[in-house]
């Protein structure tokens, strides 16, 4: 890729992510090439390539399973008629004027991710410092950092991201500046938190990610309900941090995670409190009560943090069914085993018991009738064969019906 670049002509860097992990050893997750090619330029070599991006327009080359994302070198543009775009806070909307790269440089966010890899003569290009700070592993911005922030308000969960995944500190100067601008992160749009929620909580770091998010007040921002549980529940915050524990452990494993999970673990607390309002002031069923308060707490967050509905629709079922795992008899209780979001409420359903919020005989319950077969099962939630029971349901309803229909 870089070599097809530099014999069109083109100037051709491994830049980012991917340099700074191969100076500290790590293994790097993707490839950012960084180049004075334009996007379009960049389509007309490669056909397996794609145009994305409004405010920050990037062409992705495809490799067979790997997208190499590509950068036009960007100016820090000055003139009125440029492509760039500030709101009033000075948060950069639109970032299209193209550049060279020693003025690329200084639009990068942090010192460590402003190395150019160059493999013609595999030399590192460093502007602004940045192998000094891997050397000492910590986490610089580069120019002003109060006014980097203000541009760009998605910075500072940049910052706790990458402090918790390289184990970098966060540098005193900008640390000053996340504490001025925490409140900016309302301002950044929903959708661009959604992805930036998936990069923080799904790398495998999440409980640390978690930690610094707190302690820098970001995570009040993100999620104001839960954090607002998480003052006043030591056990919800305790199973909180066992459920992050376990999507590291999962994520670190090489299983699946989604989102869904840790979702409804962060509502879960709201959720309880405001169904239990519900029951109070109306009669319903405690499933119903939670599926009704997720939904209101899910269209609350959204406006912080945009979530799809593929995962806003399963994580309500996940909770409304935590009720459920207090029945252990009949066939309905049974049936339980069948419902599609059955491995996922379990799954929550034994996390809040190792925390002690569930009885450990329910959880223990659940988790035996798994491995048991359709026999053992009918014994154990005490079902009787099935004609028999069918019979008799069926003659019930018929007479009800017909004494409806007298009536
Ligand atoms: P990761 O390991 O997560 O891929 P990364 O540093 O490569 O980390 P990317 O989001 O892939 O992060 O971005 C690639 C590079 O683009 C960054 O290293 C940085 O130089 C620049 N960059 C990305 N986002 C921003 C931003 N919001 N502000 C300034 N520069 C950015
Ligand atoms: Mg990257």
């Amino acid at each position: 890729m870089l070599y097809r670049l530099n014999k069109a002509g083109y100037q051709a860097f491994l830049v980012g992510g991917c340099v700074r992990d191969a100076l500290i050893g790590l293994h790097p997750k993707d490839f950012d090439v960084a180049t004075d090619a334009t996007p379009e330029d960049v389509r007309s070599l490669f056909s397996n390539c794609r145009l994305i991006g409004r405010r920050f327009r990037l062409a992705h080359v495809r490799f067979g399973r790997e997208i190499i994302e590509t950068a036009t070198f960007r100016a820090a543009a000055n003139h009125k008629d440029d492509d760039v775009a500030h709101d009033q806070q000075g948060r950069i909307i639109r970032d299209n004027v193209y550049g060279t790269i020693d003025e690329d440089v200084w639009r990068r966010d942090f010192t460590c991710n402003a190395l150019y890899y160059n493999i013609d003569d595999f030399s590192i290009w460093d502007y602004t410092g940045g192998v000094l700070d891997v050397d000492r592993r910590r986490l610089v911005l580069i120019g002003d950092p109060d006014s980097r922030l203000r541009e760009d308000p998605v910075r500072m969960l940049r910052a706790v991201r990458f402090a918790a995944k390289l184990n970098f500190t966060i540098d005193k100067s900008v640390v000053d500046a996340m504490h001025k601008n925490v409140g900016l992160l309302t301002n950044v749009p929903a959708a661009r938190l959604f992805d930036e929620f998936l990069k923080l909580f799904q790398g495998g770091h999440a409980e640390r990610t978690f930690e610094l998010l707190w302690e820098h007040g970001l995570f009040d921002e993100m999620f104001p309900a839960t954090a607002q549980e998480l003052q006043q529940d030591q056990k919800y915050a305790e199973f909180v941090r066992a459920a992050l524990q376990s999507t590291d452990r999962r994520v670190r494993a090489d299983k699946s995670v989604t989102p869904m999970f840790l979702i409804g673990v962060f509502f879960w607390a709201p959720v309880q409190r405001m169904a239990a309002h519900k029951r109070s002031e109306e009669k319903m069923s405690e499933s119903q009560s939670l599926s009704l308060a997720s939904y209101d707490i899910a269209a609350e967050q959204q406006k912080r943090i945009s979530i799809p509905r593929r995962f806003t629709g399963p994580m309500r079922e996940m909770l409304a069914l935590q009720p459920r795992f207090e029945l252990m008899t009949g066939r309905r209780a049974m049936n339980l085993l069948e419902h599609r979001r059955f491995r996922a409420a379990y799954d929550f359903m034994e996390l809040l018991s190792e925390v002690g919020l569930v009885d450990k005989e329910i959880a223990k319950f659940w988790t035996d009738v798994q491995t048991q077969s359709a026999d053992q099962r009918a014994e154990t939630f005490q079902v009787h064969a099935k004609p028999a029971g069918r019979s008799r349901r069926r003659r019930k309803r018929r007479s009800s019906s017909s004494s409806g229909a007298g009536a």
